[in-house]
């Protein structure tokens, strides 16, 4: 057992603090990372509060983590020592089922193990993620990352960048589809600027009028402000396909009525609360209301290439892992320029 620093939640009340954990050693197939850059996404501070329910306590959160190999097992043939590594939000699942053969890990009939908060396969616990000094995983789960592009930039691609790809890819959004996303934070902007990519005419649907330069800056082609009823109406039945990243309560509704016929409306933001949805709001226009859940591993492989190809990355705020608890509040706020990025040097 290695012992490693990191910071953790020790109750859903409590702000995250320095603490300290045992990781395993490496097995035969197992890479073992230093952590160099970890993204803090909006499902951590969903999870350090119990806002799902269901959180382990002490939670160490932390599941967009790029770093370089610190050691292999005796059967690892992806990765060496001294190579640049990443983790995303999966760290093991059965590998039998259906899903699992297909690479749809993320759907893993019998349980996916998260990057943290999962429960270990080998009953020896709850994983622990990125907001530590290093992480030790089976090399299935560890991607490839380039070493072109800046890390900090590549960390948030392994939720934020890939949670917003895999549902574009599914649902064959391209060149010709007016493509509306809703919030621009971590996802919303990684949503933006992979859609544009893809060759649609991209709006941005945001509650805040300060973003709207930024939008436009990352690509999105159109602004609607949705606290504007007039704005609103100039959309109604206008898009092909809505990804909404939407954090907190919200009107579903609102975004279903701005579908043309057969539109489709892909909820990736996760709130805690239910929503209401008409099934009229539905009916009439044959629109589909739909979910997506992160990525599998190959998507995840295919989605890094993909933007090291393009040159594509997050823009990002890097932060002291001492301003977590601040960096959390100014999310909360929709004040994120557009994912915070923790440097894990200063841990
Ligand atoms: P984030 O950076 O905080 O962005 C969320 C955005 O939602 C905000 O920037 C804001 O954009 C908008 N928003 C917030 N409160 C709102 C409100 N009351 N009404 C309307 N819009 C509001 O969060 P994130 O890291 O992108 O994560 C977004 C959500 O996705 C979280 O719930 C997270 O848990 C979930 N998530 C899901 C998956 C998955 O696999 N499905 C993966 C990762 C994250 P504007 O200011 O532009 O309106
Ligand atoms: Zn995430
Ligand atoms: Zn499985």
């Amino acid at each position: 057992m290695t012992s490693t620093k990191a910071y953790a939640a020790q109750s859903a009340t409590e702000k995250l603090s320095s603490w300290t954990f045992e990781r395993r050693e490496p097995k035969p197939h197992d890479v073992e990372i230093e952590i160099l850059f970890c993204g803090v996404c909006h499902s951590d501070l969903h999870t350090v509060r119990n806002e799902w329910g269901g959180t382990q306590y002490p939670c160490v959160p932390g599941h967009e983590i790029v770093g370089r190999v610190t050691g292999v097992g005796d059967h690892v043939k992806k990765f060496k020592t001294g190579d640049l590594a990443a983790i995303g939000c999966l760290v093991d699942s059965c590998r039998e089922c259906d899903n699992c053969k297909e690479g749809l890990e993320q759907y893993c009939e019998n349980g996916m193990v998260g990057t943290y908060n999962g429960q270990e396969k080998d009953g020896s616990g709850y994983t622990f993620g990125g907001y530590s000094k290093r992480i030790v995983a089976h090399e299935d789960f560890v991607l490839t990352i380039s070493d072109k592009l800046p890390l900090e930039g590549i960390a948030p691609l392994l939720c934020a960048g890939i949670t917003t790809y895999s549902p574009l890819r599914h649902w064959k959004v391209g060149k010709g589809d007016k493509v509306g996303v809703v919030g621009l934070g971590g996802l919303g902007h990684m949503g933006v600027k992979l859609a544009v990519s893809f060759g649609a005419e991209v709006t941005m649907l945001s509650h805040s009028p300060s973003k709207e330069k930024d939008a436009q800056r990352l690509g999105a082609h159109k602004f609607v402000l949705t606290s504007d009823k007039e704005q609103v109406k100039s959309v109604a039945n206008y898009f092909d396909f809505i990804l909404d990243t939407v954090s907190a309560e919200h009107d579903y509704n609102l975004y279903l009525n701005m579908l043309s016929t057969n539109g489709k409306m892909v909820c990736v933001g996760a709130p805690p609360t239910p929503a209401q949805v008409p099934a009229f709001n539905l009916i009439m226009k044959r629109r589909t209301l739909a979910g997506s859940l992160i990525g599998g591993i190959p998507e995840t492989q295919e989605m890094l290439d993909y933007c090291a190809e393009h040159n594509i990355v997050s823009d990002v705020e890097v932060i002291n892992i001492k301003d977590i608890n601040e960096a959390y509040e100014r999310m909360l706020k929709g004040d994120v320029r557009y994912r915070f990025v923790i440097d894990m040097a200063t841990l």
